[in-house]
């Protein structure tokens, strides 16, 4: 059973009763007026939550939840956080809308912040309100800087729901937004544990990936291509981390052909996989970065792109043909200033670093010794998938690709009722906790993933009793 309240009042300060109470009228009004995201809205049941804080979340009945999805992969400080929360009353009080065309103190220190942080010379951000437009913004600039339209990505990729991002992205979600236009094609990234080159080793996994671009750069013609748009690590495809050597190969591709390098850090960038961004771990400088997410927890929404000098030089004498009402917003910047503030005062990407390292890392290879459901486990920080397998010879996925299956509803579920919130994508459980989650609450959500690991257990050919 999941941890209730001894003392019955939320951390924000709602007694149970009434969060009872207003959780139900909130679930009321939400199935009779809110139109939820990629859902069948007559199927939905979705959860009512009360409070947050920290690393947990309180549901409609008072449970307490071990918030190991950080939301979407975004809340990379944890719920709450009091610096970021009195940052956005400062300057609620201070300050609450210009337009995007005034100079704003906030969003002049989140931009220095962010190219502080960001590798080489991508000293210049253009904020927008997230990752989708981040992307549809980084595109246009590439489109207009080289004068080309194609623009290349991988299969296993996600890259946003607006027009252009959801053709960028690999994943079934473009399949009904397609009609074969945008002007992009796709291409298999290395993924070793499921590899499309029937490769045996990260090397050769990485040199096969890297002549199947270079062969698909050829027939699809390098002076037709404008970019090539890659997350530095794929997030909700899997955190397949790149092989050595296959992301320098992607900017030699790049280099050679003029093509622009457009690393997608929406997920993976602001200390998730233990460095600020998660290209920093590969030595390689894009042209562009894309960020949201983390930069600011998600407390209020923002993303961006970061720009080289070469491209942003592109635009100094020449319009840009791109704006946003609330491109740099106040409210969103001064919480990004203070969230990186807090990351940086309170060591939060190292934190990540060192969970991934000395609890998650081995905690999760340890379960995958004692549950045959677990085909393999992989990542770095607080960045971790869990491969789920009906069968470890065969890799056969405990759900189809880009579906779900009674063994994960069912070990979701048992996940839930012990207190435990995990993200989950077809056949994969993302442990994704915070940046400053604490190697206690590692452990404690690593018990109950190992308890709950039973159930998908029962659904193996091992586990299996029929
Ligand atoms: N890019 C990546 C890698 C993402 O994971 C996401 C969202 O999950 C996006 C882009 C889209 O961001 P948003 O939902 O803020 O538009």
């Amino acid at each position: 059973m999941t941890a209730q309240l001894d003392n019955q009042i939320l951390p924000n300060g709602l007694s149970l009763e009434s969060a009872r109470e207003q959780g139900k009228r909130a679930y009321e009004l939400d199935r009779a007026h809110v139109f939820h995201s990629w859902s069948a809205q007559a199927k939905l049941t979705p959860m009512t939550v009360s409070a947050t804080r920290g690393s947990y979340i309180w549901d409609g009945d008072g449970n307490r939840l071990l918030d190991f999805s950080s939301q979407l992969v975004n809340t990379n400080i944890g719920h709450q956080h009091p610096a970021v929360v009195a940052a956005i009353q400062e300057q609620a009080a201070k300050l609450c809308t210009i337009a995007p065309q005034h100079v704003n103190d906030a969003r002049s220190e989140a931009a220095r912040l962010i190219a502080e942080r960001t590798p080489g010379d991508l000293n210049k951000v253009f904020f927008t309100n997230g990752g989708a437009d981040a992307n549809e913004h980084a595109v246009r600039m590439a489109r207009l800087h080289t004068g080309r339209y194609k623009v290349l990505t991988r299969y296993r990729s996600y890259h946003g729901g607006t027009d252009t991002a959801i053709n960028l992205t690999g994943d079934p979600r473009r399949w009904p937004n397609d009609y074969g236009n945008s002007g992009t094609v796709h291409f298999f990234g290395p993924f070793l544990y499921r590899s499309p080159f029937h490769s045996a080793n990260e090397h050769e996994e990485s040199e096969r990936a890297l002549e199947h671009l270079h062969n698909l750069i050829r027939f699809e013609g390098p002076s037709s291509i404008a970019a090539i748009v890659l997350e530095s690590i794929p997030g909700t495809a899997g955190i397949m981390i790149p092989p050595p050597g296959y992301m320098a190969g992607v900017r030699e591709l790049c280099d050679k052909y003029g093509i622009i390098f457009i690393a997608d850090e929406v997920m993976a960038g602001f200390g998730r996989s233990g460095r600020w961004f998660s290209i920093d771990h590969f030595d390689v400088t894009p042209d562009l970065i894309t960020f949201a997410k983390g930069v600011n927890s998600g407390y209020v929404p923002l993303g961006g792109v970061a720009i080289n000098s070469r491209i942003a030089e592109t635009f100094d004498e020449r319009p840009y043909p791109g704006g946003l009402t609330y491109s740099g917003h106040p409210l969103a910047t001064a919480a990004a200033v203070a969230t990186i503030t807090a990351m940086e005062d309170e060591h939060m990407v190292e934190n990540a670093r060192a969970i991934g390292e000395a609890v998650l890392g081995p905690g999760l290879r340890g379960l995958a010794e004692r549950h045959p459901s677990i085909g393999e486990v992989r990542g770095a920080g607080v960045f971790w998938a869990v491969e789920l397998v009906s069968d470890r010879t065969t890799k056969a996925p405990l759900a189809p690709y880009g579906g779900t299956s009674p063994a994960m509803t069912a070990l979701l579920g048992e996940c839930k009722s012990r207190g435990l919130l995990p993200f989950a994508n077809f056949n994969r459980i993302h442990i994704v906790p915070p940046c400053n989650v604490s190697e206690s609450e590692a452990h404690e959500g690593l018990a109950i993933l190992d308890e709950a690991l039973n159930i998908a257990d029962s659904f193996t050919s091992v586990g299996r009793t029929d």
